[in-house]
């Protein structure tokens, strides 16, 4: 390509959003450029996510609906799409003595999940029988008055972005997308219905030239704003980290779905490549997005919440095999994370043509829906 190119599409960043928008600009026949600060993609949030592909069982709380049930028709999309990446599992939730949600809340909870699941086996649940509950992987057996069976996805969250942003580079028909990795967006300019990008490739500036910019940074979403010609003003947000820990050991039925004794927040084990993934954590962070990590606090919460559903093999500090830390980006709010929205949101530069467009929030499972919204939107 040279200097001359003016692309459809110039996206910055290389997560769930940017590669899924790169897939679907190329289909519908748009050149794309896409552009990541770092060697690959999904190594920031989409590579750190609890990678589920789910409704969000605990949106009905607040009911959000129209959220789970268009996360659930992702998940169908996404099942037959990429089932080698894509997998459906057995989700167990156990009601103690002392867990806030009753058996009722959480039998109806999970009725009204398969109804907006749009009917088929995965839409049922079941009442685990009293006798195979010591066959659940060791769960704490003391207090434990019911055990519910429901059906959602996992998967291999890095795999799938990188596996979208591949059939961007090369898909059946129509053109490729162009991605530039080790490239960091430095600045946007928007002059009428024309932008030129600005990046440092390895420290070497090249500008390219395209109809719209998309900011898919993530938790940098602000910071890239911050790079717009002319200003354009961001939303207020907070960003909230939310820790994993690789623990040793394997949970051979699925996924558990947990409430944290000290807060009753949502908390899952999960079996990962064999060993156990278990989180995750709420913890505003205030610091540069490229340094977020595991604080000690949350390390000690994560164990001592696991160690009290499975007691008969405690893990210790020394144990954890890794830990890591993403972000989320939350509406600002005086209101605990686990309360705010998880709606996704476009700010735009100009309401009546667009062509500065930033996407907040988001989920990993949505990102079909969120990418098919954005293209809408621009045309
Ligand atoms: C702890 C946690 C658990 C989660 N669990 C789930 C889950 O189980 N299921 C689910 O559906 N969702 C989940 N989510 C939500 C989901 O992971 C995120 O919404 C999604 O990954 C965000 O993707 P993104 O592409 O917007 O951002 P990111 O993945 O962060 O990608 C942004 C990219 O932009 C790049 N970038 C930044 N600045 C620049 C620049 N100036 N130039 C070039 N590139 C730049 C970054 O390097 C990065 O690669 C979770 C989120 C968190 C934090």
């Amino acid at each position: 390509m040279t200097d001359k190119t003016v692309y459809d599409l110039i996206i910055a960043g290389a997560g769930i959003h940017g590669a899924a928008i790169a897939h679907q600009a190329v289909s519908n026949g748009l050149s794309v450029l896409v552009l990541e600060q770092y060697d690959r993609a999904a190594r920031a949030t989409s590579g750190r996510s609890s990678k589920l592909i789910h409704g969000g069982l605990r949106y009905l709380e607040s009911f959000n609906f129209k959220l789970v049930r268009e996360c659930l028709l992702d998940r169908q999309r996404l099942l037959e799409q990429y089932p080698d990446l894509v997998r459906m599992r057995r989700f167990f939730i156990p009601i103690y003595k002392n867990t806030n949600r009753s058996r009722f809340t959480i039998n109806a909870g999970l009725t009204l999940y398969g109804l907006l699941g749009a009917g088929g086996k995965y839409s049922r649940h079941r009442k685990i029988p009293k006798k195979d509950w010591d066959a659940l992987d060791g769960i704490k057996q003391d207090e434990l008055l019911a055990v519910y069976q429901y059906w959602d996805a996992q998967t291999d969250d890095a795999k799938l972005t990188s596996r979208l942003l591949q059939e961007a580079q090369a898909p059946n028909k129509g053109p490729k997308a162009e991605v530039i990795f080790n490239a960091s967006v430095e600045m946007c300019e928007r002059n009428g219905d024309k932008l030129r990008v600005k990046y440092l490739q390895e420290d070497v500036p090249v500008v390219a030239h395209g109809r719209h910019f998309i900011n898919a940074t993530g938790p940098w979403v602000n910071d890239t704003l911050a790079k717009c010609k002319p200003s354009v003003e961001g939303l207020p947000v907070d960003l909230v980290q939310g820790t994993h820990l690789e623990l040793p050991g394997q949970l051979k039925k699925g996924i558990y779905y947990f409430e944290a004794p000290q807060d009753k927040r949502a908390v899952f084990a999960m079996p990962w490549y064999g060993k156990i993934l278990f989180g995750t954590t709420e913890t505003v962070y205030r610091g540069d997005p490229a340094e977020v990590k595991p604080t000690m606090l949350e390390e000690s919460y994560l164990l001592t919440i696991f160690n009290y559903y499975f007691p008969d093999n405690p893990v210790e500090r020394t144990d954890v095999i890794s830990s890591w830390a993403g972000l989320r980006v939350l509406p600002s709010s005086e209101a605990s994370p686990f309360k705010r929205s998880r709606d996704t949101i476009f700010h735009k530069d100009d309401d009546n043509d667009p062509r500065i467009l930033s996407i907040y929030g988001g989920k990993l499972t949505s990102h079909y829906s969120t990418a098919e919204k954005l293209l809408k939107l621009l045309r």
